[in-house]
């Protein structure tokens, strides 16, 4: 399958203060084919929600490319930038804040068919019931406001809007973290439903690896702005390469007493370093038990070790 999405060294600083620069997302390069899930995992802070917004421009990019469609999404002018605005869409984590409580549900839905003139009148009705239906509520709910609603179904409202003007490419922001564990698979099971149907590509974003696994077909890690690895999904759980990757994986907890034989928990010592003044070399070092001479010299490239499997650590052959 070709690409939809192809990332190259994109960085996306901001100014804090007066003279200091917080490198949020600082060189990274991946791509996304069309019609799979790429899940984006670290812990908070490390850049992959601005990562997610950089790629459809909620944000201009510092420096680097994003290419969508063979378009390079930072150089498209006013009205290629409204087609691309309806190609790729958003859902956010938090399902209370996103919706505008003043609005009925049915209006929330429609303003991206308002928007982008796609529908009006009567169509417009019929195809918000219709994207109500799809996301497993009912036509009952368009009148209604999000405060009548729970969570769960609060983020499928929030996917219904984001559905109503066929996007081709949605960034998943945490879209359950802030769900009930008992919800949290349902929703996943929708979206992955929907992706069937609908051919979607989605990046999807999670602090927590056990989040990713079965929506992903491949995994990046990201540490401090940076990708430390990338692969498939089953590889990434299966053979975890870089020491960072190996330390999230062994905080989850395995109910198979098979798969967990051999698995130590390993802590991590000492803190994420501040993103305004990153270390020199590989940003893990300081918590790296592996680190020598070189990470504190030269930052690792994301280097493809096996075929698909990417890994920026010095000490990886
Ligand atoms: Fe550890 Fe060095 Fe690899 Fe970084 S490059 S993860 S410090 S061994
Ligand atoms: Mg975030």
């Amino acid at each position: 399958k070709k690409n939809l999405i192809e990332v190259k060294n994109l960085k996306k600083h901001f100014k804090v203060g007066r003279n200091q620069i917080l490198k949020a997302v600082d060189g990274i390069s991946f791509a996304i084919k069309e019609g799979e899930t790429l899940g984006l995992v670290g812990e908070s802070g490390c850049g992959k929600s601005t990562t997610g917004r950089t790629l459809i421009r909620l944000y201009d990019a510092t420096d680097g490319e994003v290419i969508f469609d063979g378009m390079n999404v930072h150089k498209l002018n006013k009205k290629e930038m409204k087609n691309f605005a309806k190609e790729t869409q958003m859902i956010f984590q938090d399902p209370y804040a996103s919706l505008n409580p003043r609005m009925t549900v049915g209006d929330i839905i429609g303003e991206g068919m308002d928007i982008h003139n796609l529908r009006k009148g009567k169509e417009r009705m019929k195809r918000i019931y219709e994207l109500l239906e799809t996301v497993g509520l009912n036509r009952e709910h368009a009148s209604r406001f999000p405060h009548e609603f729970s969570g769960g179904q609060r983020q499928r409202i929030g996917i219904a809007r984001a559905l109503s003007v066929e996007p081709k490419f949605i960034v998943c922001d945490e879209p359950i973290s802030a769900l009930d564990v008992s919800i949290q698979a349902q929703v996943v099971n929708l979206l992955e439903d929907l992706q069937k149907e609908m051919g979607l590509t989605y990046l999807f974003i999670a602090h927590d690896l056990s989040m990713v696994k079965h929506i992903s077909d491949r995994i990046a890690v990201m540490y401090l702005g940076a990708i430390m690895e990338l692969t498939s999904s089953n590889d990434l759980y299966n053979e975890p390469l870089h020491p960072y990757t190996q330390a999230l994986l062994s905080a989850i907890p395995i109910a198979d007493p098979e798969a967990s034989k051999g698995r130590k928990r390993i802590i991590l010592e000492g803190d994420v370093p501040s993103p305004i003044n990153p270390p020199e070399g590989c940003k893990f070092q300081n918590r790296c038990k592996y680190a020598k001479d070189i990470c504190r010299q030269k930052a690792p490239e994301l280097r493809e070790v096996k075929p698909g499997h990417y890994v920026a650590c010095h000490l990886v052959e």
